[in-house]
């Protein structure tokens, strides 16, 4: 079996540092800055730049991983870079790098995953992997296990949000249920989150960052540049250091438990509560199920369809009408009459193959 080393030995482990390294002076001035906050547990930098298309800034490749080796002596930050070939490794770790993440477009490979696997295989090293691109955990559980695989124990995910077609204010959409399935695959790993590449805006980082510690995430990889406005990528989700240290300050760090008695008795009185309306509730849905096989009965034998268009308009309309009405949202009412109505169409296809019907 394989096994995770909790190497972030901070209740909340922070990365920051620029999308890319650009120049010695920008990465070297940006350091300083982040270093003096006390703040800031390692510092990031894209040395080789995975861009949709040709002709991007693809990075500044080895020539950045001198300045890089020189952040790290110099402020006694260790440095995380992105692995994407097995060259990269081998070039970090003439540099003293050994902290590597994977990132979302090479995580969706497994081939790629392999590769780095077998070339970290019996490196003294700590990797991170983000989740892929798509909203597909099994992906993502793979290429951990790849790396696990390779000998490698000090492994951590990094939660940067996932690409979706529906339209809403990210850049990626943070789906926080995926890395939560994440964590009951792997408990003892820990899970930090990245607000830039999930926000795409800097007005947004704080907000997310603090939904991520909410959620019990274990730490933050933050996009910090001297100059965001005049950054090679990603300018418009960077912030600076200054507002870096704002947002750190301002961040709350909470517990995932207390000793406190008072609050644990009331936990446990209102969990009980909520046990209860979840035994009500599925008792409802196998009520409403026993309706839904008498309807099957009736169709089959009237040779009716499962589905029906009018009264699937209905159900949606009238039940996101109460919801609203009772002040839930519109998406979540949405979302539960989906699965219900699936599971009802389901049933009634099932039982309609075990009945005659009229022709
Ligand atoms: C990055 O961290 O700059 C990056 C390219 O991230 P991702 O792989 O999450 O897109
Ligand atoms: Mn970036």
């Amino acid at each position: 079996m394989n096994s995770t080393i909790n190497f972030l030995d901070k209740s909340c482990f922070i990365i920051a540092g620029p999308c890319s390294a650009e120049s010695r002076e920008q990465v070297l001035q940006t350091a300083e800055q982040i270093s003096a906050s006390k703040k800031v547990h390692a510092f990031r930098a894209g040395v080789w730049k995975p861009r949709t298309r040709p002709g991007g800034f693809e990075g500044m490749g080895i020539q950045a991983l001198p300045w890089l080796q020189e952040v790290q002596e110099t402020y006694k930050l260790p440095v995380i870079i992105e692995i994407a070939q097995p060259e990269h490794i081998e070039a970090a770790l003439k540099h003293n790098i050994n902290f590597f993440w994977i990132g979302a477009r090479t995580t969706a490979n497994p081939f790629s995953v392999q590769e780095l696997a077998e070339a970290l295989q019996g490196v003294d090293c700590k990797v991170m992997i983000k989740n892929p691109i798509h909203p597909d955990l099994q992906l993502w559980i793979g290429a951990i296990e790849r790396v696990l695989n390779s000998g490698v124990q000090q492994v951590a995910a990094i939660h940067r949000g996932f690409h979706t077609s529906a339209k809403n204010t990210f850049r990626n959409t943070p789906l926080w249920q995926i890395p939560i399935e994440l964590k009951v695959n792997f408990p003892d790993m820990p899970i930090i989150c990245d607000p830039s590449h999930i926000s795409g805006r800097r007005d947004l980082v704080f907000d997310i960052a603090q939904n991520a510690l909410d959620m019990g995430m274990n730490g933050l990889m933050i996009e910090t540049h001297i100059n965001p406005n005049e950054a090679l990528s990603d300018k418009a989700q960077q912030i600076t250091p200054f507002e870096l240290n704002e947002l750190l300050n301002h961040l709350q760090v909470k517990e995932k438990s207390t000793a406190n008695p008072a609050f644990n008795q009331q936990l446990n009185t209102i969990r009980n509560n909520i046990d209860k309306i979840d035994a009500e509730i599925i008792n409802l849905v196998k009520e409403r199920l026993h309706l839904i096989e008498n309807i099957a009965t009736e169709k089959q034998k009237n040779n009716i369809t499962a589905f029906q268009l009018d009264r699937w308009m209905h159900i949606l309309k009238t039940r996101t009408d109460w919801a609203t009405e009772q002040n839930l949202t519109k998406d979540f009412a949405e979302k539960l009459f989906q699965l219900i109505h699936e599971e009802s169409i389901r049933t009634q296809i099932e039982l309609m193959k075990a009945v005659p019907s009229i022709k």
